[in-house]
């Protein structure tokens, strides 16, 4: 137990040290609140560390080529080719019913590009983040640079958001409660939130070990399963429309973890190499999806 350990979700005082350690900083814990059952990281981050973090960009680029930061858009593009063609088809026929949209925590812009090449722009969508520069020199959208966790909104951004996304972000934030209570004002009245995180229950940590471990990274401060993403949504004030899940790694993946417990990194294992091996895939991923064991842990809700 440790002494100083308060959970972000419900406040306890005092955890449960578990052997997990993020795979990039050893000298941190994963503790569990005996609570809530809410697991985080301990101690958290200070925000120098973070915006330190993040302006490097250490994480995403040690998995792919050593490229310098801020640098070679179209490397990163290829990277992440596959993640996005998933996530626009997940999200597609959610978007084209709205009229505004924001992505929080945009990145390099490509969902959003993605989106408008699909639409021809016939919804606006917005981001904020590093992407900025790309988002407004390449894909021509609004991109914002705003802190919602100590920045005001601003007027012209109040009650206009049919949807707000959150898409691989909420697992990042020192104080998610507080976080999505900020974002609320965003929606339009009807408007929703569709939030995206890591499945502390996916199905992969349950087969492999090796990925087991390597699932916790210090940039992760919250490992969600969808009871206490359920909770974190409803102490914010939100009414949650659906929580599910979706396998986003294909059977290659797995298999691969399996065979050698390592990441693979030579190229994405989203898709499998040919179209007509493809529908075993679909069928795998569809399978574990609907096992509430998919990577993706995603949560619709409403004010
Ligand atoms: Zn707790």
């Amino acid at each position: 137990m440790s002494k100083k350990f308060k959970c972000i979700l419900c406040g306890h005082l005092g955890g449960n040290i578990t052997s997990h350690k993020p795979r990039d900083r050893k000298e941190l814990s994963i503790v569990d609140c005996p609570e809530c059952g809410h697991r985080q990281l301990f101690p958290l981050l200070s925000a120098e560390e973070l915006i330190e973090e993040y302006n490097e960009d250490r994480t995403v680029r040690s998995t792919t080529v050593q490229i310098a930061p801020g640098s070679d858009f179209e490397s990163m593009r290829k990277k992440f080719a596959e993640w996005t063609q998933i996530h626009a088809d997940m999200y597609w026929d959610k978007l084209q019913k709205c009229k505004n949209v924001l992505n929080l925590g945009s990145g390099y812009g490509f969902l959003e590009e993605e989106f408008n090449n699909r639409s021809g722009k016939k919804f606006n969508i917005e981001g904020d983040d590093i992407g900025q520069f790309r988002i407004e020199h390449f894909v021509g959208g609004i991109c914002h640079n705003i802190n919602f966790m100590t920045d005001n909104i601003p007027d012209e951004m109040l009650g206009k958001y049919d949807l707000v996304m959150a898409l691989h972000l909420l697992e990042h934030i020192n104080s998610p409660v507080e976080y999505l209570r900020r974002l609320k004002p965003l929606l339009t009245e009807n408007g929703s939130i569709l939030i995206e995180v890591p499945n502390l229950e996916a199905f992969l940590c349950e087969i492999s070990p090796e990925y087991k471990e390597f699932f916790y990274l210090y940039e992760h401060v919250s490992y969600f399963t969808s009871k206490t993403l359920a909770k974190v949504l409803e102490k914010a004030g939100y009414n949650i429309k659906k929580i599910y899940t979706k396998e986003l790694y294909s059977i290659e993946n797995h298999i691969n973890w399996v065979r050698t417990g390592r990441p693979f990194i030579q190229y994405n294992q989203m898709f499998l190499p040919d179209g007509r091996l493809e529908f075993i895939n679909e069928e795998y991923k569809k399978t574990i999806g609907e096992m509430g064991k998919g990577y993706a842990l995603i949560a619709e809700a409403v004010i």
